[in-house]
């Protein structure tokens, strides 16, 4: 078997944690497997390097923190391989550029475009295991690239898709996914399987135990992702295609708290309007989430959305400087605010759904800013302070003990 593992930062985060890594590793070497593993930076080493980069310049060139971030990585690989030496096993660490991992050009949001198996495939033939960087890439200048914050899951997934591995093991800190946080909610259960398309929406609505590309990735290549734990040997979640079961009404409750609300006030209440907007935030990738547009009174309105905290300082930016042109009249900025979702399948088929969430939300006193729906999710916005209460409430009224 082909074996790609991946482990997050808090499973290497110390020599201790290496070591058990490693065992692991070696463990399913033993068995005569092949294995490739991906790692991420030890511990908060991201977070400590983006914190130096900002101590240099505020507002450090993108190419030069690509540059930067990439370092967490390749000192996991590195160590990696000299603890495999240290117990006798043959292995090699590689970084993006020497797997040759092509990605598109835009610096700390790249996206894999190409991944060259040779390198790999030759050191695996060789009798070794394969440890690769996370989260980095290579653009068509040569230049490293990041693939935005959490992305080792996708260069995991991406590899098991490459390489036509068996299997695709994402190792964390907690024993699966769950139906919510474990660390807010500690009642919440682990699932044992969870289909794309739900484990896409939460992952994309903030539950970042798996990346959302990698689930969209693995998706798309029909790549079967168990979540574990790489601390204990307890059976994982299986994310996988799920057909023919009864779906679940809620499968998991979701929060963003990294998220801003911006409001435009006094906007013409004219055709067009609300598309020259948003077309300008698009043309500047900014991704705009939940939107509400208030009635026309006289011949103003408002409009409201949410985007991405590290989003609003530029988008507030944009408009301001188009200002005259869309008519604003005054822009609104809140950062004290969070999103709670609700996903689940079954959502499609049952009445009810949003109402019983709205009276949970009303049962704990907390009141509701903007409300979205899709076929499979429900988002609310919220004040930030009312979130960690709002997702228990949430949880249990869908999710028995
Ligand atoms: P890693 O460093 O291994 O990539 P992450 O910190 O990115 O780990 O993701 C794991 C974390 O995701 C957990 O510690 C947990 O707090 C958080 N999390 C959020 N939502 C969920 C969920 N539904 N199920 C499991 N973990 C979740
Ligand atoms: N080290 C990167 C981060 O902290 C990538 C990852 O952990 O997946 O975001
Ligand atoms: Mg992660």
């Amino acid at each position: 078997m082909l074996i790609v593992k991946k482990f997050g930062g808090s499973s290497v985060a110390d020599k201790e944690r290496i070591f058990n890594v490693a065992n692991r590793c070696i463990e399913d070497y033993k068995k005569g497997n092949q294995v490739v593993v991906v790692l991420s930076a030890m511990g908060d080493t991201t977070d400590e390097l983006i914190e130096k980069a900002q101590s240099i310049n505020p507002n450090p060139p993108k190419r030069e923190m690509d540059m930067l971030l990439a370092c967490g990585e390749q000192t996991s690989v590195a160590l990696m391989s000299m603890a495999m030496a240290s117990l006798g096993v043959p292995s090699i660490s590689l970084n993006a550029f020497q797997v040759a991992m092509h990605t598109t050009s835009k610096y700390s949001n790249a996206k894999f475009k190409r991944i060259d198996t040779d390198r790999i495939c030759s050191e695996l033939d060789l009798g070794k295991i394969v440890i690769v960087t996370g989260f980095q890439g290579i653009n068509k200048f040569d230049d490293i690239t990041t693939l935005g914050r959490g992305g080792s899951d996708t260069t995991a997934v991406a590899l098991a898709a490459a390489l036509g591995a068996d299997a695709c093991e994402i190792y964390t800190d907690v024993e699966g996914v769950y139906t919510a946080d474990p660390r807010i909610v500690p009642n919440a259960k682990k699932m044992k399987e969870i289909s794309y398309d739900e484990m896409l929406e939460l992952a994309s609505l903030g539950a970042k135990v798996l990346h959302n590309r990698s689930v969209e990735m693995a998706k798309k290549y029909g790549v079967t992702l168990v979540v574990r734990s790489s601390l204990t040997t307890a059976e994982g979640t299986i994310v996988k295609e799920v057909k023919g079961v009864e779906s679940m009404l809620v499968s998991g409750v979701a929060v963003d708290k990294n998220t801003a609300r911006i409001a435009l006030i006094g906007v013409k209440n004219s055709p067009g309007i609300a598309f020259k907007v948003f077309d300008l935030l698009a043309k500047h990738n900014i991704n705009v989430d939940v939107i509400i547009q208030s009635i026309g009174r006289e011949d103003t309105k408002d409009i409201s959305f949410t985007v991405d905290e590290a989003q609003a300082r530029e988008a507030v930016q944009i408009l301001k400087e188009n200002k005259e042109r869309l008519t604003i009249q005054k822009i609104m900025e809140e950062e004290n605010v969070a999103k709670l979702s609700i996903v689940g399948a079954g959502m499609q088929t049952h009445a009810g759904v949003a109402a019983k969430m709205f009276e949970a939300l009303f049962d704990v006193g907390v009141n509701i800013r903007m409300i979205a729906t899709s076929e499979i999710r429900i988002t609310v916005l919220i004040n930030l302070d009312d979130v960690d209460r709002a997702m228990k409430a949430v949880h249990d009224k869908f999710i028995d003990d």
